[in-house]
């Protein structure tokens, strides 16, 4: 392609909402074998929503919803605020916090009222050696149906599985299904838990799934994937930042996080992935040099 048809695609491409950060990104595309996709906010909106809860038997549900809601005020992930809006909807009052942990790609703990508070993926409860007894399975019932289990422990005892739905994007499934008429892999990374990762993906026909990665993890699961060939990662959050670097053209979603966009070399301003296929479109159309 000339300079030209590069300046005439990057301006067309701004045209649609689609930034090409750098030019030589036009040209990498083309060569573009596998798109890997962040799952929470890239494919789902990423603003689940709590749609169950399971308490034990010793405990109540009103005092396990507030002293978990009270641990999640501190943490900024999307579930937290999901948990924190339950707890509000029905009125509880959440006590303060005495002292608060994340514990990345587990979850989070705190002391509340004097009680010790752990939230989290089932890794966090095995970590801590918290014994889930049934409840195992009461999650992996949930991941079956698309949603994402977690778990809360109160003084080291089990004490509730809570469920959050996050709604895919009502433009995922129409942009996978015109990536996969462009000929390229889809592929799908995310820390969330595998049963539900699953089903999320053979909902929208996604053809690898890399669950349960830990955020140092995703650079090296996109090592794995690039021996297929060349490969994009969509993604929008802040640890998606490395992901974005290591990826051979790195997409981020214009609505997600700073950091994630400085280190991309596309953004896409719409934040639907309908900007991802536009992007192959321009790619292709100005290396064949069509006007
Ligand atoms: P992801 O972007 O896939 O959510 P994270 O590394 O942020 O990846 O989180 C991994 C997992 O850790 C989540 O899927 C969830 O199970 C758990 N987790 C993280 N933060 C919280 C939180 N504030 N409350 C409950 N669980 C959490
Ligand atoms: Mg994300």
């Amino acid at each position: 392609a000339t300079p030209t048809s590069i300046m005439v695609g990057t301006g067309r491409a701004a045209e649609m909402g689609v930034l090409f950060r750098k030019g030589d990104a036009l040209q990498s595309l083309q060569e573009v074998k596998v798109v890997a996709l962040d799952k929470t906010g890239t494919l789902t909106a990423g603003r689940p929503e709590l749609t169950d809860l399971v308490i034990a038997a010793s405990f109540v549900e009103s005092e396990v919803l507030r002293l978990v809601a009270a641990v999640e005020t501190q943490s900024e992930h999307p579930i937290a605020a999901a948990i924190v809006r339950a707890a509000t909807t029905r009125k509880l009052d959440i006590p303060t916090v005495d002292t608060f942990a994340s514990i990345t790609g587990f979850g989070v703990s705190a002391s509340v009222e004097g009680h010790n508070i752990l939230v989290g993926a089932d890794r966090l409860m095995r970590r801590d050696g918290i014994d889930m007894g049934d409840f195992a399975d009461t999650g992996a019932a949930l991941g079956k149906k698309g949603r994402s289990p977690l778990y809360a422990a109160i003084d080291g005892r089990i004490a509730a599985v809570i469920g959050v739905s996050d709604p895919i994007k009502p433009t995922t499934p129409a942009a996978i299904a015109a990536l996969h008429d462009l000929g390229l892999t889809v592929a799908m990374i995310t820390g969330d838990n595998q049963g539900t990762a699953d089903v999320i993906a053979r909902e929208l026909g996604i053809d690898i799934v890399v669950a349960e990665v830990l955020p140092e993890g995703k650079v090296d699961a996109l090592k794995a994937l690039q021996k297929q060939g060349k490969l994009a990662f969509v993604g929008d959050g802040i640890n998606d930042a490395p992901a974005l670097a290591q990826a051979d053209v790195g997409i981020a979603i214009g609505t997600g996080t700073d950091v994630a966009i400085e280190t991309a070399d596309v953004v896409l301003m719409s934040g639907e992935l309908t900007g991802v296929v536009n992007a192959f479109d321009i790619s292709g159309r100005v290396m064949r040099n069509i006007r």
